[in-house]
């Protein structure tokens, strides 16, 4: 079966079209390709991006577009409410400008597309609805506004979300299994400016992350709550909710001053076992969603592909769906996503217990995790994603 394109990438998100703007450099037919239209208007949520996604993003040449708009993370304050013990994380203590950005989500995806555009890859407007697997090839049916197309290609991606009709399509099992948090998301002002430092604060009322945005005292909060008080308190109004979110965060980050746009997000985890089958490999939240409250999501959807982009230009002038290529990209990332699956699926849970005991063992965990320099630094690296072997796109060098 001949092909009509080496790879295809179902899905024009964040994911699907950062390897789009990866993969056009390389000599290679990419076709990408989204059931719906690219979103507009304002941001839904603001993204934490560790400063190894940073360095993808100034590879692929699309940090220029968003560097006026994001910003800086300096400093990091793990606290427990009602506790003394503090771990404070500073970029200086790794010798880097910033722990990471906080970026606005569309903003982020419109900057991808663009850039894979003005590098020649425009998406289609067309769902993944069928495969059928061959030889050489898959073909895939693509079902849009003027009906259906077959492409052939040698390595279909599956960027097409939590609920990846790509992965159920090509028999992929997947885990899924809807959690008992919401997050509640908010505008929020202070009274005291936030000089880059973001706070993830747990306690009696739920673990809530301050990062901070744009003005000198903006943040976004992110708060994991059950779902029934995440729904009641997002219908609130904000002038009611302000001193509601103050009272279990406390006064950390000074008064709060003013909330707006409260809205409360469910939340699944899912990924598929494996992450690949016949010429179909999964990235970004197909191949992971989990839950926020350790901002990793988009960051480990951008170092799929830069491990991807990377294992394609090391092949290039071959076949990109071969079984020996898909399981490279299994192997170098799959410690990744399993670390970060086990961490979002503790962490919830683990400064839940009020009693007295667990709140001192707590904070003298943070107490102690503050001195341990060595180790606090490898937690950063990780969490910045930068520990492990960094390829080319990682160094920020492309292609
Ligand atoms: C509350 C919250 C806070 C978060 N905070 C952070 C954070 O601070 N840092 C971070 O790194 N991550 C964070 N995340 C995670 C981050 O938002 C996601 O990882 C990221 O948006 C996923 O992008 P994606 O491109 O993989 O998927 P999506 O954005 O879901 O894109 C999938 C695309 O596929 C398309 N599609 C669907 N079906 C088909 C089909 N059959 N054919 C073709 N196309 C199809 C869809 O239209 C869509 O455009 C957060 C998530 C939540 C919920």
């Amino acid at each position: 079966m001949n092909a009509d394109c080496e790879v295809l990438i179902a899905g024009a998100g964040p994911a699907g079209a950062a390897l789009a703007a990866a993969l056009a450099p390389l000599a290679l037919r990419v076709v990408l390709t989204d059931a719906a239209p690219a979103p507009e208007g304002a941001d839904r949520r603001a993204l934490a991006l560790g400063l190894g996604s940073q360095r993808i993003l100034q590879g692929l040449g699309v940090w220029p577009a968003l560097a006026d708009h994001a910003t800086a993370i300096r400093r990091l304050e793990v606290t427990e409410r009602g506790a003394p013990g503090v771990t404070r994380m500073a970029a200086r203590e790794v010798g880097a400008p910033a722990l990471g950005w906080v970026v606005g989500d569309r903003l982020l995806q419109r900057a991808l597309l663009a850039r894979a555009a003005e590098l020649g890859i425009e998406p289609r407007a067309a769902a993944v609805s069928a495969l059928a697997p061959g030889d050489e090839a898959l073909a895939v049916t693509l079902s849009g506004a003027d009906g259906d197309t077959v492409v052939r290609t040698r390595l279909l991606v599956a960027a097409d979300g939590s609920e990846s009709t790509v992965c159920r399509l090509a028999g992929l099992p997947r885990h899924h299994q809807e959690l008992p948090d919401s997050v509640l998301l908010a505008r929020l002002a202070c009274d005291r400016p936030h000089a880059g430092l973001a706070h993830e604060r747990f306690g009696a009322g739920g673990p809530m992350a301050l990062l901070p945005g744009p003005g000198a005292a903006d943040y976004t909060l992110v708060w994991t709550l059950p779902h029934e008080r995440a729904e009641d308190l997002a219908a609130l109004p904000a002038r009611l909710l302000a001193p509601i979110a103050q009272d279990a965060f406390g006064w950390r980050a000074g008064r709060f001053v003013a909330l707006a746009e409260p809205r409360s997000v469910r939340l699944a985890e899912s990924w598929p076992v494996p992450a690949t089958g016949e010429r179909v490999l999964a990235i970004g939240n197909a191949a992971n969603t989990l839950h926020p409250i350790a901002a990793q999501g988009f960051n480990l959807g951008l170092r799929d592909v830069a491990t991807l982009a990377g294992l394609l230009a090391e092949a290039a002038g071959t076949d990109p769906g071969t079984d020996a290529l898909l399981a490279a990209y299994r192997r170098a990332r799959e410690s990744d996503w399993r670390r970060f699956r086990t961490i979002t699926g503790w962490l919830p849970r683990l400064f839940e217990n009020p009693a007295p005991p667990w709140l001192l063992a707590r904070s003298a965990g943070l107490a102690v995790l503050d001195l341990l320099a060595p180790v606090k630094r490898r937690l950063m690296r990780h969490a910045m994603g930068l520990a492990g072997p960094q390829n080319r796109l990682q160094r920020g060098l492309w292609p």
